[in-house]
């Protein structure tokens, strides 16, 4: 176990060391794995006031420069991957070889965003006149993360903002705070004072955030239902809104797959980091015919994992997050078995301390049992049975959830043909849950607004001046 570590609150190129504490629990353990500094309003209004200083000096420094310094910064978080993705794994539980992905994740998202490009558009050129499109920085932006991805989703919010010119004040989850302590000092090392800040605190003080009058746009990763706070506490003074919330991703087996070929990657998608992955398999459509194929060979795969700490090297799988996450994973499926469902494998805590969930395959459950219909983000997955291939598209799509959805099968036009009718944001193609830092991603209807990733989640985080000039 590593020593003790201290924390305080890195604002204005400083570390504050507020009265108030908070205990970070280790997940696998319940043990304190150290105090966070808890930020009151007036941090927040300090973290605010030097956010709105820094933007006058960064808004104007060149591309270049910023681009090297996040190439700088991507350098320093590589040096420094070790000890990071210990303390995710301390707080977050993942296994370690996760977190480690977790962080060079990061690293690569740093690298991505320090080469994006901001173009100008030219609209007209002739000879009454010049019209052109730019993109100019918004100014304060506020990051707010949940606890499942903390650094990676942390990563993907303040590197573009950065990018694009605005300073950035970010709130991580008070479940895992601690990384993202980390990730804001190795950045103030390379960035000018105020240009990042972070404050640590529960939702009472993401709330504060959406009423600031001093921030100007807000990127949230978290549930749905917060997300509709935000978007109506941030009203007031019209915040630029990027929320990218909760999904309940359908996957569709189409009858004549090869199962033992796609099984495992299925169980991969739908397990990953425990489940507690937005674009995570949350149900999946399997046809009659293949039906009992399925349940077995995921619950073989499933049976086979080792559950422990993930600093132990044995460990295939860690704990949930969070003992109230494990409640709602744990009431769905007692739920989904007074439906008529069977669990396959998993289903019950075992003998451990912390907050062990085993891998749970569910059968035989009806389409409109909660399991099904809501988002579990834990380590169980509903199995349902179809007729035909109509029943399933129309089962997928009826769900106000659209993060994501995927499509296994043989026939590529087939594949094909049934993943453009799926209603959401990506559509996998035997494969789910790929994401890439060029590739565009966020949901539709009850799964957010907006896009990250790629020219147009860079551009989120500008606004548009048209450049109109008369000859
Ligand atoms: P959450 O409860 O919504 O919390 C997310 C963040 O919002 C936390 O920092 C939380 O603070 C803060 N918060 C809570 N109440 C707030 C309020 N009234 N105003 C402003 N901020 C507030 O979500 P979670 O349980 O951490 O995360 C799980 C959810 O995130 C799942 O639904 C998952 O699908 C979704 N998710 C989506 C994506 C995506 O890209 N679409 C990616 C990852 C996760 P505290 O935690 O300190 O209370
Ligand atoms: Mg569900």
């Amino acid at each position: 176990m590593p020593n003790k570590q201290e924390f305080s609150l890195p604002i204005n190129g400083e570390a504050l060391t507020p009265q108030l504490t908070f205990a970070v629990t280790n997940p696998a353990t319940g043990d304190v794995v150290a105090q966070c500094p808890k930020a009151e309003l007036e941090h927040l209004d300090l973290a605010v006031k030097a956010a709105q200083k820094a933007f006058s000096g960064w808004s104007l420094t060149s591309d270049a420069q910023r681009q090297q310094m996040l190439v700088n910064i991507a350098d320093d978080i590589e040096a420094n991957a070790e000890s990071l993705a210990a303390l995710i794994v301390e707080e977050q539980g993942k296994p370690l070889e996760l977190a480690i992905g977790e962080v060079m994740g990061g690293v690569a998202w740093t690298r991505y965003a320090a080469e994006q490009e901001i173009p100008v558009e030219v609209i007209e050129e002739s000879e009454e006149k010049v019209v052109e499109l730019h993109r100019r920085p918004i100014g304060v932006v506020a990051s707010i993360t949940p606890w499942n991805w903390p650094f990676m989703i942390a990563i993907w919010h303040i590197m573009p903002a950065l990018r694009a010119g605005n300073t950035v004040i970010c709130k991580p989850s008070e479940l895992t705070p601690l990384n993202t302590i980390r990730l804001v000092e190795i950045m103030s090392k390379h960035l000018p004072p105020g240009v990042i800040n972070l404050v640590a605190g529960s939702g009472e003080l993401g709330q504060a955030i959406s009423e600031h009058s001093g921030i100007s746009k807000i990127v949230f990763t978290g549930s749905t239902s917060t997300g509709q706070n935000i978007m109506k506490s941030s009203a007031h003074n019209l915040k630029r809104l990027t929320l990218e919330l909760g999904g309940n991703d359908a996957a569709v087996i189409l009858p004549n797959t090869e199962i033992s070929k796609v099984a495992g990657d299925i169980f991969e998608a739908a397990f990953l980091n425990m489940g507690q992955t937005c674009a995570a398999i949350k149900r999946l459509y399997v046809h009659e015919s293949q039906y009992d194929e399925v349940c077995t060979q995921l619950s073989e795969i499933a049976q086979k994992q080792i559950l422990g700490n993930g600093m132990d090297p044995e460990t295939t799988f860690g704990p949930v997050q969070n003992p109230n996450q494990l409640n709602i994973v744990s009431n769905l499926v007692k739920q989904a078995k007074a439906d008529g469902a069977q669990v396959l494998c998993g289903g019950t805590q075992p003998d451990m301390s912390g907050y062990f969930y085993p891998p749970t395959i569910v059968r035989d459950i009806p389409n409109h049992s909660r399991l099904v219909q809501e988002e579990q983000f834990g380590p169980v997955l509903p199995i349902i049975q179809y007729q035909n291939v109509e029943q399933a598209i129309e089962w997928a799509n009826d769900n106000g959830s659209a993060l994501g959805g995927s499509v296994w099968g043989k026939d590529e036009d087939q594949v094909n043909a049934v993943a453009a009718r799926l209603e959401c944001g990506v559509a996998w193609m035997n494969c789910h849950a790929q994401i890439d830092p060029h590739t565009p991603f966020g949901g539709w209807k009850m799964s957010g607004i907006g896009l990250e990733f790629g020219l147009e989640g860079l551009l989120q985080y500008t606004n548009q001046q048209l450049m109109y000039r008369k000859r």
